[in-house]
């Protein structure tokens, strides 16, 4: 007898904390001092940050003990290739031409893992800063940047759900990751992770950010993503439209409500179509969540 069942990143009882990965300061083109930005996004209620100048590490230490905020050392591999996230690192890897050599050098770092960022940037113009092609000739990464603060005023698309969709539909288990990638003052606040973690440590938080246990937000707030059985249960605190994604970007079902469900189809064929199932939230304004894909796999 065949069977439904939905693998969901998403547990029971933990907390959410919220973050941003993706900073630049004075150490490398960003306008502020390190000091400046831990106390910006310390009082903006983040409970962790990650700084990631363009090829320099900046050890977090000297700032740990002015902010009560979790700080992760990462960098943004920058020269020589397409931007990517380095992330919980004590060692940075040289910027390869080649970036599978850097993402596999990356995944040899135990506690460490690597996202893909702003693919739709067109940079170099008139060029995508990652084309589908690009991703899917890559391995050893956890996901993608589907929203980046900073192309919102730079010349393509901060969101990057469509190229996520593909990759997804191509059976790559990516997650997808939401960042100001801030150089400015005002591109603070744009785009998070709100992570589920039992606490706010580093070990704790990047466990969650490698196994999907986050979702993205622009402003919308999920307090809860439940499966049980073949039924997806979302509750928010803010969406007035919730949306069911499935494979290829298709729409499955549009709920004007803060709280909604999806049931999968019982019959596996049927089931299996849909590849996946993504949660979407809209509320007032920009503000927007997205969630994890929580995939349907179809047994005997
Ligand atoms: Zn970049
Ligand atoms: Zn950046």
């Amino acid at each position: 007898m065949s069977s439904v069942q939905l693998a969901s990143p998403y547990r029971e009882g933990l907390r959410w904390f919220k973050g941003n990965l993706h900073t630049h300061t004075t150490r490398s083109d960003g306008a502020r001092e390190p000091e400046e930005v831990v106390r910006d996004y310390q009082a903006r209620g983040y409970d962790f940050l990650a700084i990631t100048d363009h090829d320099i590490l900046v050890e977090p230490e000297p700032y740990q003990h002015n902010t009560t905020m979790t700080l992760i050392p990462g960098v943004e591999v920058t020269a020589n290739g397409p931007h990517l996230l380095h992330i919980n690192t004590s060692e940075r890897v040289p910027p390869h031409r080649d970036r599978q050599d850097v993402l596999d050098e990356i995944a040899e770092q135990k506690n460490s893992f690597a996202v893909l960022n702003h693919p739709n940037w067109l940079a170099p113009l008139p060029g995508l800063h990652y084309t589908h092609s690009n991703m899917r000739e890559l391995s050893r990464y956890a996901g993608i940047e589907i929203y980046n603060g900073v192309i919102e005023r730079l010349p393509g698309t901060a969101l990057a759900t469509d190229q996520w969709d593909q990759l997804l539909s191509n059976d790559m288990r990516l997650w997808g990751y939401g960042h100001d990638d801030s150089h400015l003052a005002g591109d603070v606040e744009l785009a998070w992770n709100m992570v589920q973690a039992p606490e706010s440590s580093a070990s704790e938080l990047v466990d969650s950010l490698r196994e999907g246990r986050f979702y993205v937000s622009t402003g919308i707030y999920i307090q809860s993503i439940a499966v049980s059985e073949r039924t997806i249960r979302v509750i928010t605190s803010n969406a007035t439209r919730i949306r069911f994604i499935s494979r290829w970007g298709v729409i499955q079902d549009t709920l004007d409500s803060q709280a909604a469900e999806f049931t999968v189809p019982e019959d596996p064929d049927e089931a299996s179509i849909l590849g996946y199932i993504r949660v979407e939230c809209y509320g007032g304004g920009s503000a927007m969540a997205w969630s994890q894909p929580l995939w349907i796999e179809t047994g005997n």
